[in-house]
C-alpha cells in the first residue's frame, strides 16, 4: 500500500472558518504532512485536476465551487495513506457518512463537502505533483 495522499480542504470549509480544526484532525490521526499551501484555483487548473470528471453533469458546478475562495491542498503521509485518508473524512455524501468522519462534521452537502482525498496511489502521485513541485515536499525519513 502506498504511503502518500493528497488532501484538499475545499473552499466551503475554509470560508467556514474550519481548517485548523480540520488540520487537527488530520494530525491527530496520524498523518504528517509533507507540503501544505492555501492557493485560490484558476478555472483550467480546477478543471485539470478533476479532468476525470469532465463529462458529469456536475462538472461545472463542482469548478465553480473549487474557484469560489481558496483552498488549502495538503500532501500527506502515512501507512496505507489513501484508504487511511478516506476512512477518516467519510463518503462523499455527508448523508451517508460514518459519524465522527471530517465530512459528517464539516460537509453541508454531496457538493459542498468540505474535503477532497485522493482515491487511489496513482492519482495520489498525479495530485500530489500538481500543487507541488518536488522540491517543496518536506522528506521525511
Ligand atoms: P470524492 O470527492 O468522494 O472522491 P467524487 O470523486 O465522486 O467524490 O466527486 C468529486 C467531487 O465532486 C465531490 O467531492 C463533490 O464535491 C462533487 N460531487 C460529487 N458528486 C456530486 C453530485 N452528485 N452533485 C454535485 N457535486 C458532486
Ligand atoms: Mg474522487
Amino acid at each position: 500500500m502506498g504511503n502518500k495522499t493528497l488532501a484538499i480542504i475545499k473552499p466551503d470549509a475554509v470560508g467556514d472558518k474550519n481548517t485548523g480544526k480540520i488540520i487537527d484532525m488530520i494530525l491527530e490521526a496520524g498523518f504528517i504532512i509533507n507540503a501544505m499551501k492555501m492557493i485560490h484555483l484558476t478555472k483550467s487548473s480546477a478543471q485539470g485536476f478533476y479532468a476525470v470528471h469532465r463529462e458529469r453533469a456536475f462538472f461545472n458546478e463542482l469548478v465553480d465551487y473549487m474557484t469560489s475562495g481558496p483552498c488549502v491542498p495538503i500532501a500527506l503521509e502515512r501507512d496505507n495513506a489513501v484508504e487511511e485518508f478516506r476512512k477518516l473524512i467519510g463518503a462523499t455524501d455527508p448523508a451517508k457518512a460514518a459519524e465522527g468522519t471530517i465530512r459528517k462534521l464539516f460537509a453541508k452537502n454531496i457538493q459542498f463537502n468540505a474535503v477532497h482525498g485522493s482515491d487511489s496511489d496513482e492519482n495520489a502521485v498525479k495530485e500530489i505533483s500538481h500543487f507541488f513541485s518536488n522540491d517543496e515536499l518536506i522528506n521525511i525519513k
